[in-house]
C-alpha cells in the first residue's frame, strides 16, 4: 500500500503548528520553505490507474485511449480506469462539445461569426499582464491605492495587484499568451486547422511517421473537402492557383485547408471539439462510470514526488467551492494542463529541469482582412463557373435585389479555407479565411460575404533563452494567477533570423492580397504585425528529445528522471513550427498512450527527408 506510507509520511512532516506547512519537492534538493495552508479540508484519498491533467485536445486523446470505458480506437483502448481534472467547467451537454455547433453560431455567417468572437474574447485570458503603473494623477491621494502611497515604497516593490506581474518585462513579454479554462480547453471554441508540417523544413525524426498522423487525422475527422463545393472558396482557390502557385513546389501547392469538421447538411458543419475526441461513450459518461471519472473546477496544484523524486506518488487537487483538497494516487500521471500551465505545473511541483520552460517557440504573424476585388465578383456575376450556376440563379430569383450572388445560407455559401503550405524559401503557413478572433470580425459597413482574412505564420527558430519562468509556489515575492498558481514571467525575444523571416512574410502577404481583393482600412486590421502570443499556438516549452539536457521528455512524452509521468501538448512539441499544432499534439498523445501500454511505438517516428 504505497500511497497509505506516502499519506503517513506527509502526515508526519509537512505540518508543524504555525499553520504553515512544508512544501515537498522532489527529490529534496530544492529548499523546503514555507507555504501558507490552504483553509481547505481534506477529502478522502482517491486512487486511479491514470489521472489525466487538462481536458483539452491533447488531455482526451489520453483518456479516449486508456479508459476502459472508451471506445476502442484502432487497437488502443487501455482497460484502465482515467480521472480526467480540469480547472475549467462544462460548457455543454457533452463533455468538450465545440461551442461553435450551436445554432446560433452558424445560423448566418455574418451575425454568427460576429458572436462567436464575442464569446472566445470573454473565454480566454491572457495570463501575462506586465506592471502597468499604479497611481492616478488626479485622484484624492487617499484613494490612489490606498494605504501603499504611505508604506515604504520597496514593501510594495513585489505587490502584483490585480494580477500584474512586477517581474514581466514589457519588452520581453508575449501579451497575447491565453489559455481557456473550461471542460474541453482550448479545443472547444478552435478553428479546427489541421495541417501536418511540412516533413523537411518543419519536422525533425522525433515528429509522428505518416501513419500517426493518419491516426489522428481519424481521430479528429480532419478533411479537405467539406467546403470543396462553396462558391467563395473554389473562387478563392482558383485565383490562388492562377498566381501564387507559380512561385510554389508543386508538391505543396495552394490547396483547401484540412479542417477537423464535419458537413451535417448544406447549412450546417460539425466541429470537432473534445467530445469527438473522446467518442460518445466517454463524452456521455454518466457520473457513476467506474472507468471514467471528470472532475470539473477542480485545480491540480501539484503532483507529489517520491522521496528520490523517480515516482509522482500523487496528485494534490483543490476544489475552491467545495473548499476541498484530495490527494489522488494513481498508476501513471498525464499532465496536459496546455503549453505554458503544464510547464507551470511542473514547476509548481518543485520538478528540476532546467529545460522546463525553455525552447519556448510563437510564430511571428501577420494579418489583414480584405474585400474582394471587382474582378472576383465579375467572374461571379459572370457564372463562369458553370458547376455553380443552378446555386446562383436560385438566388437571384429569391433574392432580385441582392446584387451579390452569393447565396446567404445553405448551398453554396459556405466559407473561404484556403492554406498555402511552409516551402523552401517562403518559411511561413498561410490560411485564407474568417476567424473568429476578436481582430478577425467584421466590423466595416461591407457585405460579409466579400471579406476574407488573410493569416500567415512564420516558422520559429527554437532557442534556449526564450523562456518562461514561475517563482516558486513557496517563495514569498511569488506571483500567482487566477487559480492560485505561480504565475508566468515570460523572456522572450525574436530571433535575428525570424525578424528578415518576418520582413518577407509581410511582403509575401501584402502581394497575396492584391490577387485577392483590397486592404479594408480600419485601424484594428489594416495590414498589421499582431503582438506576441496571437497565434495560441505557443510550443516547445516542455520539449520531447533525446537528452535531459536539452528536453523535458523522451521521445514518448514520458518525463526524464520519472518512471510514471507523462507530457502532452503543444508544448512538447520538438522543433519550431509554422503551421497549427494540435494535430502534430494529439498525433504525439496518441504515441504516448501506445507507450502507456506497453506497445511499440518504434515505428510511429518520422523519417527525415535527405
Ligand atoms: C480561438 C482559437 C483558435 C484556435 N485555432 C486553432 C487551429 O485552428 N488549429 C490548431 O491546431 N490550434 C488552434 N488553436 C490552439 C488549440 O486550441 C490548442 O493547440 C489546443 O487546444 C491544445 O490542446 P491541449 O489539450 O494541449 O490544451 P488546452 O486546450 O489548452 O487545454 C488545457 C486544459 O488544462 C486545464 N488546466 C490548466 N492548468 C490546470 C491545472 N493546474 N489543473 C487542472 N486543469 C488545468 C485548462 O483549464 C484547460 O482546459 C486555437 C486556439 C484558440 C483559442
Amino acid at each position: 500500500m504505497p500511497h497509505l506510507l506516502a499519506l503517513t509520511a506527509a502526515l508526519l512532516h509537512l505540518h508543524d503548528a504555525s499553520g504553515f506547512h512544508a512544501a515537498p519537492l522532489r527529490g529534496g534538493a530544492l529548499p523546503s520553505k514555507m507555504v501558507r495552508a490552504t483553509t481547505s479540508k481534506m477529502a478522502a484519498d482517491e486512487k486511479y490507474d491514470v489521472v489525466v491533467i487538462g481536458s483539452g485536445p491533447v488531455g482526451s486523446t489520453f483518456a479516449r485511449c486508456l479508459s476502459a470505458s472508451g471506445e476502442a480506437f484502432g487497437d488502443l483502448n487501455g482497460g484502465k480506469k482515467v480521472l480526467m481534472v480540469d480547472a475549467g467547467k462544462k460548457m455543454s451537454e457533452k463533455t468538450g462539445e465545440h461551442i461553435k455547433n450551436s445554432l446560433l453560431y452558424q445560423s448566418d455567417h455574418a451575425e454568427g461569426k460576429r458572436l462567436f468572437s464575442q464569446l472566445i474574447a470573454g473565454t480566454i485570458e491572457k495570463i501575462s499582464k506586465p506592471w502597468t503603473g499604479s497611481s492616478i494623477d488626479n485622484i484624492n491621494p487617499t484613494a490612489n491605492q490606498p494605504g501603499c502611497n504611505q508604506e515604504p515604497k520597496k514593501k510594495y516593490k513585489k505587490w502584483n495587484m490585480n494580477l500584474q506581474n512586477p517581474d514581466q518585462e514589457q519588452y520581453y513579454n508575449l501579451p497575447e499568451a491565453a489559455v481557456s479554462y473550461k471542460v474541453g480547453g482550448m479545443g472547444a471554441h478552435w478553428t479546427c486547422s489541421c495541417p501536418r508540417p511540412h516533413p523537411e523544413l518543419e519536422m525533425n525524426a522525433l515528429f509522428p511517421s505518416d501513419g500517426l498522423y493518419t491516426m489522428a487525422e481519424d481521430l479528429l475527422n480532419v478533411n479537405q473537402n467539406t467546403y470543396d463545393d462553396e462558391i467563395r472558396n473554389v473562387l478563392v482557390g482558383d485565383r490562388l492557383k492562377e498566381t501564387i502557385d507559380k512561385e510554389l513546389d508543386p508538391k505543396y501547392p495552394s490547396q483547401y485547408l484540412p479542417l477537423a469538421v464535419k458537413r451535417v447538411n448544406e447549412q450546417y458543419v460539425d466541429w470537432t471539439g473534445p467530445s469527438v475526441i473522446l467518442g460518445d461513450k466517454l463524452a456521455e459518461a454518466a457520473k457513476d462510470d467506474p472507468n471514467f471519472t471528470l472532475k470539473q473546477e477542480t485545480i491540480c496544484k501539484k503532483l507529489h514526488f517520491s522521496e528520490d523524486g523517480k515516482t509522482v506518488e500523487y496528485a494534490e487537487l483543490f476544489n475552491p467551492k467545495t473548499g476541498e483538497t484530495t490527494k489522488v494516487y494513481a498508476d501513471t500521471f498525464v499532465a496536459c494542463c496546455g503549453q505554458v500551465h503544464t510547464a507551470q505545473l511542473l514547476a509548481a511541483s518543485g520538478f528540476e529541469n532546467d529545460a522546463n520552460g525553455r525552447y519556448l517557440c510563437t510564430q511571428p504573424m501577420y494579418f489583414t482582412r480584405l474585400a474582394f476585388g471587382n474582378d472576383l465578383i465579375k467572374r461571379i456575376k459572370a457564372k463562369t463557373g458553370k458547376r455553380f450556376n443552378d446555386v446562383i440563379n436560385a438566388w437571384q430569383e429569391k433574392n432580385p435585389h441582392d446584387p451579390i450572388p452569393i447565396p446567404r445560407n445553405g448551398k453554396g455559401s459556405g466559407e473561404v479555407q484556403c492554406w498555402i503550405p511552409v516551402q523552401k524559401d517562403r518559411p511561413w503557413h498561410c490560411q485564407i479565411h474568417n476567424d473568429n478572433f476578436y481582430y478577425g470580425t467584421n466590423t466595416s459597413p461591407i457585405d460579409d460575404r466579400l471579406v476574407v482574412g488573410l493569416r500567415w505564420f512564420a516558422v520559429p527558430k527554437m532557442s534556449e533563452e526564450n523562456r518562461v519562468t514561475f517563482t516558486a509556489p513557496d517563495n514569498a515575492d511569488g506571483y500567482f494567477d487566477m487559480m492560485g498558481m505561480p504565475q508566468p514571467t515570460f523572456h522572450y525575444v525574436e530571433e535575428h533570423a525570424d525578424v528578415d523571416t518576418i520582413d518577407a512574410m509581410a511582403k509575401d502577404l501584402t502581394k497575396v492580397a492584391s490577387f485577392i481583393g483590397t486592404p479594408i482600412p480600419e485601424a484594428a486590421t489594416f495590414v498589421q504585425y499582431l503582438p506576441g502570443g496571437n497565434a495560441l499556438h505557443l510550443h516547445g516549452c516542455n520539449r520531447i528529445g533525446t537528452s535531459v539536457t536539452d528536453s523535458v521528455a523522451d521521445s514518448n512524452c514520458k518525463a526524464w528522471g520519472v518512471n510514471n509521468l507523462y507530457l502532452g501538448g503543444n508544448g512538447v512539441i520538438p522543433k519550431g513550427i509554422g503551421c497549427n499544432p494540435t494535430l502534430t499534439s494529439v498525433a504525439l498523445a496518441l504515441r504516448a498512450s501506445m507507450d502507456i501500454l506497453g506497445v511499440d511505438t518504434s515505428d510511429t517516428f518520422h523519417t527525415p527527408v535527405e
